[in-house]
């Protein structure tokens, strides 16, 4: 039974923020002063808060660097197999706190920070945001460096440091106005800039078939300036690293036709080849094929395996003259989040067979045990598929080799099924059809020795049909691995209240290991414990309350039901689903319409959907203390379409209840916690696969249920926007449009002796060429 204590003694007892020594909180008050004066250079008559921010990120930085030497130091000495973390995103979010919890400086922290008379969440609401993602997959990538570090794996993140991450969306007159996210205007405390190890990364040129093998020549070099990032790992003394690489341009760039009118120029112009590391690309589950983008991703790859195969050199066992890369697999894997790094298959075949001069075979063999792939998504918007003529322009070596892997696979594929066109041309890397294009998820999973899906359902779909003729050829190639969050920021920073109550009752173990909540069964009963948890739900949502009401000048009731809906806008999410659920509810209950309290943090969508002009339009809601806060969350994606979700989880971690269909994770939550205990809801995979295969018919349920009429004539008739009636319309004509798809094909097939196409005429943007075989595409089916 937990018996209550009073607020010193819990502190006493629970250390999973760490513990408050006197000579703690004396020496972390001697830093900060230390670093005001000689870092920021302020005395306390003038320091704004973010100085005072900065001296409290250098002091507890300071604790770091210690820790960080040594465990480098650790893995040169010991020379473990080192586990590669290659993304074109890490979401990490602010690092000040995360870091403070992780050394178990916290309590310490907030004493000493309290003892100068100062205010801890003010200094901690001056950090910067790093957003270097879009959602789930860019965060998925932060929350493993956490948990990699935290188990004592020699582990590297390795990614971009973009100038810019995801913009900041702002609202004027209920639309969406981007705004830049200059994250670097005052510095970055964490980062620390490692010039001595930049590296150069080639584009464009030409290949020389030379006696010595081939030879990419006459490229354009950008170069690669390394950030690292300290990692830390919980209560171990582990930090590990984050290389990011940033674009800097050689100091001869542009510079070779020198004279004095056109040096100025030439210096503007190395804009051109910075420009590499500018800006995070916006989507989210959507393949945008530009230039700039594929640049991005070779960059990160060229930069990164530089730097790999210099460490797998320069181990302390290595013996001097030429190395031998047999153990290379035994020393390094690489797990790719998702095809973004794609291009680092054939860079690795290129440095093997170009520039360390192995056979194709030993190369290949090597390449394929170094890599493994994780799938994030099966819708086709978001797959990779790069035109071989823009890799052919700007990586021509890197397109031979990617024909060549093709050709041994499709060798291979021949023999297995003789005179099977139609499985060679499934099978490819290189699609025909149309714009001749590469497909990345084709070329990963050749190329590496296991592939993922995200949680239970989607790998199965994976496996089952989306690459179904591969795992026929390698079954054993494809796994799961269920998604997870970690519990440090997802339950110990964002909601310490609840962290601390389950210290209390079941012990500080389940920080690192939370199969170990099972042992909460045992309190279900126990009316103290449950009073106590609905009390720190209840002092999380008045805390919300209070941002909003201070941030946004948005009441809401505190006692009332926080239904929370919060992710990137996307059709599959199903935001709409939702909103004819409340229109629905405000028609039953018939409360006035000014007085529900939608909160909308509209789009940053692909589909470009537009929000209620009228709706209490709010943005930037800080999700690490909306979560603590909610009580019920809506994961409500069409069956099949959500690979797994991470939000999800972070809901569920902190203790509300969840409202989904049996979608991504859903299904593990569920058979996790019983499902009972979820409200499930909707068409499972095997019925949305049925009703594809009939026909959905949006029109049969809008005349078949009155109140859902009801809400879509009201959305059509302007009722809600009666100053710009056709503002929705798009929206109600995009809900009934399969309805017009199936009825047009039914009339092209039936009626008029046509035969609908899957093939996309390639836009003015795109060469003549491309064109003309999608023409001839046409011609031949
Ligand atoms: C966890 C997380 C996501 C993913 O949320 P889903 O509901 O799984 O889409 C997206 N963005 C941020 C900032 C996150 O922390």
């Amino acid at each position: 039974m937990a018996t209550p204590l009073t607020d010193q003694e819990k502190r006493k007892q629970i250390s999973i923020r760490g513990i408050v020594g006197v000579e703690n909180v004396a020496e972390l008050k001697k830093g900060f002063n230390r670093h005001l004066h000689f870092t920021l250079v302020k005395d306390r008559n003038i320091a704004t808060p973010r100085d005072y921010y900065f001296a409290l990120a250098h002091t507890v930085r300071d604790h770091l660097v210690g820790r960080w030497i040594r465990t480098q130091q650790f893995y040169y000495e010991a020379d473990p197999k080192r586990v590669y973390y290659l993304s074109l995103e890490f979401y990490m979010g602010r690092t000040l706190q995360n870091t403070m919890i992780n050394l178990g400086l916290q309590n310490a922290c907030d004493e000493a920070i309290y003892q100068l008379g100062l205010d801890m969440e003010e200094l901690e609401e001056m950090e910067e945001d790093a957003g270097l993602g879009n959602g789930g997959l860019g965060r998925l990538a932060a929350c493993f460096l956490d948990s990699l570090a935290t188990l004592g794996l020699a582990a590297y993140g390795y990614g971009i440091r973009y100038e810019y991450g995801i913009f900041n969306q702002k609202i004027r007159d209920g639309w969406q106005v981007e705004e830049a996210d200059d994250w670097l205007r005052h510095g970055n405390p964490w980062e620390k800039a490692r010039p001595e190890y930049m590296l150069p990364v080639h584009f464009y040129g030409r290949v020389e078939e030379t006696r010595d093998g081939s030879k990419w020549v006459d490229t354009q070099v950008v170069l690669a300036m390394p950030y690292d990032t300290p990692i830390p790992g919980y209560m171990n003394n582990t930090v590990n690293t984050m290389r990011l690489w940033s674009a800097r341009a050689p100091n001869d760039f542009n510079l070779r036709d020198f004279n004095v009118g056109d040096y100025i120029e030439a210096v503007l112009d190395r804009n051109l080849a910075e420009n590499i590391s500018r800006v995070l690309y916006p989507n989210d589950n959507f393949f945008e094929g530009k230039e700039l983008r594929l640049k991005q991703e070779y960059f990160v790859v060229a930069a990164t395996l530089q730097d790999i195969i210099r460490r797998f050199k320069t181990t302390k066992k290595g013996v001097p003259g030429r190395t031998s890369f047999e153990t290379f697999p035994d020393k390094v894997a690489i797990q790719l989040n998702d095809t973004h790094p794609a291009m680092a298959i054939p860079e690795l075949m290129r440095i093997f067979v170009d520039i360390e001069k192995l056979d194709w075979d030993t190369a290949w063999d090597l390449t394929r045990r170094t890599f493994a792939y994780t799938n994030h998504t099966i819708l086709p918007e978001a797959l990779e598929r790069w035109p071989v003529e823009l890799l052919e322009n700007l990586l021509p070596r890197h397109l031979q080799i990617i024909y060549e892997i093709n050709q041994h696979h499709l060798d291979k594929v021949a023999e297995l099924y003789p005179n099977d066109m139609d499985k060679l041309k499934k099978m490819s890397l290189i699609e025909e059809d149309g714009v001749k294009r590469v497909n990345m998820a084709h070329l990963c999973i050749v190329g590496s020795h296991a592939v993922n899906g995200v949680a239970q359902i989607h790998s199965n779909i994976i496996k089952a049909e989306v690459f179904r003729d591969f795992s026929d050829l390698e079954p054993d190639k494809f796994q799961n691995k269920t998604n997870g969050i970690t519990p440090r920021r997802w339950l110990l920073l964002c909601n310490p209240g609840l962290a601390e109550l389950i210290a209390e009752v079941i012990g500080e173990d389940y920080v690192k290991d939370l199969s170990q909540l099972q042992k909460l069964k045992d309190f279900v009963d126990d009316a103290t414990f449950i009073r106590d948890v609905a009390k720190v739900k209840q002092d999380n949502k008045l805390k919300f309350a209070q941002y909003l009401e201070k941030e946004y000048r948005v009441k809401i009731n505190p006692s009332s039901m926080f239904d929370v809906h919060v992710k990137r806008i996307h059709e599959y999410k199903r935001q709409v689903l939702n909103c004819l659920h409340i229109i629905a509810m405000y028609n039953r209950t018939h409360t006035d319409y000014t007085q529900c309290n939608i909160l909308m943090s509209p789009t940053q969508d692909n589909a470009h959907e537009k929000p209620a002009a009228e709706s209490q339009a709010s943005v930037n809601i800080r999700i690490v203390w909306l979560i603590p806060a909610t009580d019920l969350s809506e994961q409500i994606s069409t069956a099949g379409t959500e690979a797994s979700g991470t939000g999800n989880m972070k809901f569920m971690l902190n203790g509300a209840l969840t409202i989904g269909t049996m979608d991504g994770a859903n299904v593990e939550m569920a058979e996790e916690a019983g499902e009972e205990n979820l409200f499930i809801f909707g068409m499972r995979v095997d019925d949305v696969t049925a009703m594809d295969k009939k026909g959905y018919d949006a029109m049969e349920y809008y005349k078949k249920i009155p109140e859902l009429k009801q809400v879509m004539d009201q959305i059509t008739s302007g009722f809600f926007c009666p100053k710009n009636p056709d503002l929705f319309k798009d929206l109600t004509n995009m809900l009934f449009k399969h309805d017009r798809d199936r009825t047009i094909t039914e009339y092209a097939t039936e009626v008029w002796g046509v035969e609908p196409t899957d093939l996309k005429i390639p836009p003015p943007s795109e060469p003549r060429e491309a064109f003309e075989q999608t023409a001839r595409a046409l011609k031949k089916m």
